[in-house]
């Protein structure tokens, strides 16, 4: 008995130092051009090791994706998990018109985007290296990416609504580029804020409140 607590609290602290520091908003790697990884690299125990560790890093969050420069590693590198229980007391409608449906596990290596159609589709988005606050943010509703796997396998995604919110954040984040950079600036709220003022309204109405044409 004694033995396996102590191999309890072994495999805790195992997971735990698979978990990696998020860096935060100001860190120059946030704002680098990431590099792309070779199939060689992809395949090295480093990577394979670094992938683990982001998966274990995003679940922990918790977030629904994670960029290498999020963990201090300029490399062309990703990963996306919507799990079911992260939506599961969202109100149905809310879900509905996200489009956000679970996503199971993507890693996304050297991802080549291709938007299709005009970032129009508005919705408050917010992300682990700028804690804290949320920004309506338009984006494309569908999108194509041409990437490579944890297997240095080539792949194709096709995604639509959240997911597709989801690639375009995560590969801005591979060029340096974060939500705020995008966002409807008056719109910017704590999270906190966001809830006791404007989770309960649509963006058009939210829009109607902080947004004229002129101070946009
Ligand atoms: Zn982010």
């Amino acid at each position: 008995m004694a033995d396996l607590l102590h191999f309890q609290i072994y495999l805790q602290n195992q997971a735990a130092s698979l978990r990696l520091k998020i860096v935060q908003s100001g860190e120059p790697v946030l704002r680098e051009a990431a590099r792309p990884l070779s199939p060689e690299e992809i395949a090295s125990q480093e990577i394979q090791r670094l992938i683990e560790a982001m998966k274990e890093t995003m679940r922990d969050a918790p977030g629904v994706g994670l960029a290498a420069p999020q963990v201090g590693y300029a490399l062309q590198l990703a990963v996306i998990e919507d799990r079911p229980e992260y939506t599961r007391d969202a109100p149905r409608e809310q879900l509905a018109e996200r489009e956000r449906r679970p996503i199971p596990l993507q890693v996304v290596i050297n991802p080549k985007l291709i938007l299709l159609g005009d970032p129009e589709i508005e919705f408050f988005e917010g992300c682990l290296s700028l804690p804290g606050f949320m920004a309506i943010v338009p984006r494309v509703r569908e999108v194509r990416v041409e990437c490579l796997d944890e297997r240095a396998k080539p792949r194709v995604i096709e995604a639509s609504g959240w997911h597709a919110r989801i690639l375009q954040h995560e590969i801005d984040h591979l060029h340096g580029t974060l939500y705020v950079d995008r966002m409807v600036s008056r719109s910017l709220t704590t999270i906190e804020n966001y809830n006791r003022y404007w989770k309960e309204k649509s963006i058009a109405e939210v829009k109607a409140i902080l947004v004229t044409d002129e101070r946009r």
